[in-house]
């Protein structure tokens, strides 16, 4: 009898996940995984590119509901909602909400983080690496809470209340190569765009140093589910949305390839394209 492979997801916003790990997501349901996706917020803060989908108060529901559209078409079954409240980008008004995951008490959200490791088990966690991709509040938090969760939750001294240990096998963290980023504002510039991501950004600091990166996996074989689920975040993804701007052959190169820094565990050479490399392989204790 084979286990089969679990992967976890852990985010702060619906389309967190689309852009950096929608093909590897796809992938692994493909290769039978049990994947299961969480969202901290419901991303009530962000702009709505198009207001006739959702308004200020709708907007967490709506978002819910994209979400759970985009895991449908990556063929992710198990959404979770942390149901926190979206903090908004730094030094704006809605860091102060109460109701915040910025304001929420750490050990809370690592413990029902940990709870959640030790129900499903999963033999792969991911979330953001530290800086959060460009440093969003929500991003960061939700990359030291699931680091914070992923420690604790193989120590049987630790949140004895929050089921039996269970320690992943690898921790992953999102990550954008600088030097890949660099050369599409380049190009873009080049090429006479004002591509929106590009514009204002510092690229010294922006994304991760390549030598940082563990993991390129190449998803262009699930690049149309992934399109698919890009596009049910329709209130983030408008029609003016910088991906749209960019050269089709540009686009698929930069949605074409996910890449990873491994942050706990062991990978080895075939972990570096199949983040699921040898786990979940027939193992009978485990059953
Ligand atoms: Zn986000």
């Amino acid at each position: 009898m084979t286990l089969a492979p679990g992967l976890l997801a852990v985010f702060a916003h619906p389309d967190d996940e689309a852009f950096g790990v929608a093909g590897v997501l796809a992938r692994a349901v493909e290769a039978g995984a049990r994947v299961t996706v969480v969202c901290a917020t419901r991303g009530e803060v962000g702009e709505i590119s198009d207001l006739a989908l959702a308004s200020a108060e709708t907007l967490g529901a709506v978002r819910e509901g994209e979400l759970r559209a985009a895991c449908r078409e990556l063929g992710v079954e198990e959404v979770y909602f942390l149901g926190y409240r979206d903090s908004g980008m730094a030094g704006t008004p809605e860091n102060d909400d109460p109701r915040c995951l910025h304001r929420a008490d750490p050990d809370e959200v690592v413990a029902r983080l940990v709870r959640l490791v030790r129900e499903l088990r999963p033999h792969v966690v991911i979330t953001f690496e530290p800086g959060g991709g460009y440093g969003h509040p929500d991003h960061v938090a939700v990359s030291r809470h699931t680091t914070v969760a992923f420690d604790l939750a193989g120590d049987p001294r630790a949140l004895a209340e929050a089921g039996p240990p269970h320690r992943p096998a690898r921790l992953y963290y999102t990550a954008i190569p600088r030097g890949l980023l660099r050369e599409l504002a380049e190009r873009a510039r080049a090429a006479g765009l004002e591509v929106g991501p590009f514009r204002d950004q510092d690229l010294d600091r922006l994304g991760v140093p390549d030598r940082e990166i563990t993991a390129a996996v190449d998803v262009s074989p699930w690049l149309d589910k992934k399109r698919r689920a890009l596009a049910a975040h329709a209130t983030q993804v408008g029609p003016n949305d910088p991906l749209h701007l960019l050269p089709d052959e540009w686009r698929d190169r930069l949605l074409g390839r996910e890449h990873f820094v491994l942050a706990r565990g062991e990978g080895g050479e075939a972990a570096r394209d199949d983040l699921l490399a040898g786990l979940g392989n027939s193992d009978p204790a485990r059953q």
